[in-house]
């Protein structure tokens, strides 16, 4: 990754921001930046330099990781060793206005820092500087996500091989997590969802210690974290033969799933791309079913920017990795949701989640 062409961006932006230094603690930013993987650090960045503050827990894999900045190891904590440094280093800092990712930053922090730099800086809340540069994707971070789609998609076998009627759904998520593992994840990017029976109309449906029925849909969203990317896909099954009713429901999701991935495309926004899917839903009476949004990006974090929903204005660009993942869900009855990661290229968008969708019985 080009760690110093990302930092030298940011650098640039830092002036028409207002800004003489911005502070970064959101660890995914720090990583985007400048490589340290971690759970302790921040990065302080001003017009000249790039600073890393971490503990002595990871003196060598700073050192081994973070490129472009100047490393310092502390023994406190690395938000309060960025004040102190900031405060050494006031006089470089012009007009100290201190840019923080106040989304990411408590208020005991928040008070700390006043605390230790005083009245001459000025806090501000920086805009998201980071998370647009993080949208859009450059080649080897495509790489390392097309890596984690495939892997992420692996798992999906392991699913068909361990959803039966009777199965608990966590045995499910421990075959799929297991192979994850054996694959050389790093991690999940999120606590694995098997919903199953009436529990499939809970979107966010964790696998629970509930046995599958011998009938009904079984909704599984799942993805790895590989080399730092993540991946995300949804894909629903049926146990037992699916009735007409239920094959029509499983239709009218896909038939929307398929609406927002031809809608997307550089220059679209990305309410929008949510509005196709929603069309969709809405001419076969399912509008209401439909209750969250339609995507999200994905990247170093699961959830990133931008966000696929109604009342959204980004407007999609070459480089966005994003998902698209329309569902219905009817309490008592059960849900369905189909979701694929899609890259957004010059001509429109390529499908990276390999995984056919047809309906599968079990
Ligand atoms: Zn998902
Ligand atoms: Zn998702």
């Amino acid at each position: 990754m080009d760690y110093k062409q990302r930092q030298s961006r940011l650098q640039g932006l830092l002036a028409p921001s207002h800004l003489d230094a911005l502070l970064l603690t959101h660890l995914p930013n720090v990583r985007y930046l400048c490589g340290f993987s971690g759970s302790a650090g921040a990065l302080i960045v001003t017009e000249e330099r790039c600073v890393f503050l971490t503990d002595g827990r990871y003196t060598e894999q700073a050192r081994d990781e973070v490129k472009g900045a100047k490393v310092k190891v502390l023994s406190k904590s690395p938000l309060a060793g960025s004040a102190d440094w900031l405060a050494e280093n006031r006089k470089v800092l012009g007009r100290k206005r201190l840019g923080i990712e106040a989304t990411h930053l408590c208020m005991a922090d928040h008070a700390g820092l006043k605390k230790t730099l005083g009245p001459s800086f000025h806090l501000r809340p920086a805009p998201a500087l980071v998370e647009r540069m993080r949208m859009v994707k450059d080649s080897e971070e495509i790489a390392c996500i097309r890596e984690a789609v495939i892997l992420g998609a692996r798992l999906f076998e392991s699913a068909l091989q361990t959803i039966r009627a009777g199965v608990p759904e966590t045995e499910v998520a421990g075959e799929m997590e297991y192979m994850a593992r054996q694959g050389g994840a790093d991690g999940m990017s999120f606590d694995t969802i098997v919903a199953s029976g009436p529990r499939s109309a809970r979107p966010h449906g964790r696998a629970s210690s509930n046995r599958i029925p011998s009938k009904g849909f079984v909704v599984c969203d799942f993805g790895v974290i590989l080399a730092g990317y993540c991946s995300d896909m949804t894909r629903t099954v049926h146990v037992g033969a699916a009735a007409r009713a239920d094959r029509d429901f499983y239709e009218a999701v896909q038939g929307a799933q398929q609406a927002a991935v031809q809608a997307v495309r550089p220059g679209i926004s990305v309410a929008e791309v949510d509005q196709a899917a929603r069309n969709v839903l809405k001419k076969r009476g399912l509008g209401r079913y439909f209750t969250h949004s339609t995507g999200h990006g994905v990247g170093l974090e699961i959830h990133e920017a931008p966000r696929v929903a109604a009342g959204q204005n980004e407007v999609l660009q070459p480089g966005m990795v994003i998902t698209i993942e329309p569902g219905a869900y009817v309490a008592g009855r059960g849900g369905v949701r189909i979701e694929d990661m899609v890259f957004v290229v010059e001509r429109g968008c390529e499908v990276l989640t390999p995984t056919p969708k047809e309906l599968i019985t079990i």
